[in-house]
């Protein structure tokens, strides 16, 4: 029985495609003590799933927002949850080759089926009107049916700058936020510790 739950989990890992494996446990908390740990606590007992609840992730890069996404999504797979890891970028592209080689309703399966859905790095390009259309059908189709777990830089307010169309933007957010759980990391980078920590006198 051991040996058949650990092959499941890792088919579901496979089939998430995470990009590296992260986890709760080896997120540094005091490293970003301005994070809202009881919420993180909260997300972890995975009820947002059965919610149907949305998380976002916001801030600057490096701040531990990709990190957090797979971790949560990676816990998801432990209790048994299909997931699905991908950047905005690379499921708007999907979506139009499918709609190009009329397959649309076939891809659209993989982003609407697993019940956590991580899509990383929103904002970091801005979306033409299309690429915005498909954003929104798959988080309006979603709704109340799965949660999505976003990551992004930019804030809610920026966010007509991202999608080209404001009306597809302010119904995006709409969608998104009727039911959701949002995390601001306003912190340091992670990755850039290392300076920001060194003496401004060693030079
Ligand atoms: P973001 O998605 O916000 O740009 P990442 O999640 O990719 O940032 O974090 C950048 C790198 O730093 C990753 O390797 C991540 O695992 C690591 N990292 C970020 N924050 C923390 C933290 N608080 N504790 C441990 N590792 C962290
Ligand atoms: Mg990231």
């Amino acid at each position: 029985m051991a040996a058949t739950k650990a092959r499941r989990q890792r088919g579901r890992l496979r089939f998430a495609r995470y990009l590296i494996h992260k986890t709760l446990a080896g997120f540094d908390f005091d490293f970003q003590p301005q994070l809202d740990r009881q919420l993180v606590a909260e997300l972890s007992t995975l009820r947002f799933i059965e919610e149907r609840r949305n998380v976002i992730l916001l801030g600057p890069p490096g701040v531990g927002k990709t990190h957090l996404a797979i971790a949560l999504g990676v816990a998801a797979t432990e209790a048994g949850y299909r997931t699905y890891f991908t950047s905005a970028a690379d499921m708007v592209q999907q979506l139009q080759t499918a709609h190009l080689e009329g397959t649309t309703l076939y891809k659209l399966r993989t982003y609407l089926s697993p019940s956590v859905l991580v899509i990383d790095e929103l904002g970091y390009l801005p979306l033409d009107q299309a690429s915005a259309t498909w954003i929104f059908q798959v988080v309006s189709r979603r709704a109340d049916r799965g949660s999505i777990i976003l990551t992004g830089n930019r804030g809610f307010g920026d966010w007509n700058q991202v999608f080209a169309d404001p009306v597809v933007a302010a119904a995006i957010v709409d969608r998104l936020l009727g039911n959701a759980s949002v995390l601001n990391i306003r912190g340091r980078s992670y990755r850039m510790r290392a300076y920001q920590d060194a003496p401004r006198d060693t030079r």
